[in-house]
């Protein structure tokens, strides 16, 4: 009999999951090229020739003792070196190799923080529209999570009057993912300036820290001429959670790093405890395979023009075919508006036409639609027909 903490996870599922499940069963009945999948987001890109040359030299060149043994909890030291002196390089200094912990992507980075930050009961604060699975892994700590509810009316923009109201005592960390999973917005410095501003003056009211865990997977995924800030320049506490999953293509490869700059609350505390729970939460170590591999491509990243073309003609597509859309600006989503308000109807309503669509209430955003741009641009013309078809259903 499994544990009752864990049956409403099972229960739940995960929409995005079911819909990618979904899809594959439409494909069988239907013909895969009459199903358009805009669920999950799985990279379509291959990865930058580094990863390849970097897997013949690991492969032919080094010391098989050193590319399969354990290395140390928190990673090999050269990779962790070159990963600081690489954020270094691009955003001041703030980093040393002891600031780095390599882990299974950012989902486990976000999970080692949380389990250094979290006792039971504890909270932490999301901004609506926000990746679902943040509420789940809190819960794993037996942590609540607050929402702080979308700000429609500002792009989705972080609010910080909102998040004001959410604040009491048992709030330890806030989670910005910044460029944005779902919206595809990336945040102007005034916001982030305004809820760093907030967070600063509950640290001084609760006495204690606050810390914002800066979820960055999409941080190289950039089609405007905007800056994606670097929050530590904006607010001291901040830990950063980072992943190569999609700057360089390669999810299943499982490799992130969480970052801890020198000048935040209890760094050295922190860094040594987030050392302790890759070790107290079973995976010991980020794989080393991918740990080389990234180290040899640091300065690499896939063709992002692949993903600027797709954001353009999906978006072109979709509000030709009437929908309010807002124009990505960075990571892989295309955010928009239901033609209803129950946007579960419409999403029944565009599976008829084979698009897969996540609901905007899985991101704690009813009303909104989430359409993931990272397959091929081919489906991406292929499926203009299908939205025109849904479209003149609600627009005539
Ligand atoms: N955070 C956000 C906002 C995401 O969209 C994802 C994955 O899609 C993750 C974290 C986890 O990514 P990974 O664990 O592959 O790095």
């Amino acid at each position: 009999m499994i544990a009752k903490s864990m049956k409403p996870f099972v229960e739940g599922g995960s929409a995005i999951r079911k819909m990618f499940e979904e899809g594959k069963l439409m494909a069988k009945e239907r013909g895969a090229e009459n199903v358009y999948d805009y669920s999950v987001g799985n990279p379509s890109p291959h990865p930058p020739m580094e990863v390849y040359q970097a897997l013949e030299y690991l492969s032919t060149k080094m010391d098989p003792h050193y590319v399969f043994a354990y290395p140390s909890n928190a990673g090999y030291e050269s990779t962790r070196q070159a990963v600081a002196d690489d954020l270094n390089e691009r955003f001041g200094d703030h980093f040393d190799m002891e600031s780095i912990i390599m882990t299974a992507g950012a989902g486990y980075a976000i999970n080692i923080i949380m389990k250094c930050l979290l006792d039971p009961g504890d909270k932490i604060a999301v901004f609506a529209p926000y990746f679902v699975e943040y509420a789940n892994w809190a819960r794993n700590f037996f942590a609540d999570t607050v929402v702080v509810p979308p700000n429609e009316k500002k792009g989705f923009e972080p609010d910080a009057a909102e998040l004001k109201k959410v604040l009491d005592p048992s709030v330890k960390a806030v989670i910005i993912n910044n460029p944005n999973n779902p919206t595809g917005a990336i945040y102007s410095r005034e916001s982030l300036e305004a809820v760093a501003d907030v967070l600063r003056e509950a640290e001084k009211e609760f006495g204690h820290p606050i810390y914002i865990i800066s979820d960055e997977p999409y941080r190289e995924l950039v089609y405007v001429d905007k800056k994606v800030e670097f929050l530590p320049d904006i607010y001291d506490d901040t830990i950063i959670a980072y992943s190569w999953s999609k700057s360089l293509s390669m999810p299943g490869a499982r490799i992130g790093y969480a970052a801890v700059p020198r000048k935040a609350s209890g760094s050295e505390e922190l860094r040594e405890a987030l050392v302790a729970s890759c070790r107290v939460l079973g995976a010991n170590n980020a794989s080393t395979l991918a740990e080389i591999i990234v180290e040899r491509s640091l300065k690499s990243t896939i063709d992002l023009s692949f993903y600027y073309r797709n954001a353009k003609d999906l978006y072109r597509i979709v509000t030709e075919a009437g929908f309010e859309a807002i124009l990505p600006q960075g990571a892989f989503y295309l955010w928009f508006k239901s033609p209803v308000e129950n946007e579960m109807e419409f999403i029944e309503a565009a599976k008829e036409e084979g698009l897969l669509l996540v609901p905007g209430r899985s991101f704690c955003s009813p009303g909104w639609v989430r359409a993931s741009f990272c397959g091929s641009h081919k489906m991406i013309l292929r499926s203009e027909e299908a939205f025109k078809k849904v479209g003149k259903k609600y627009f005539g």
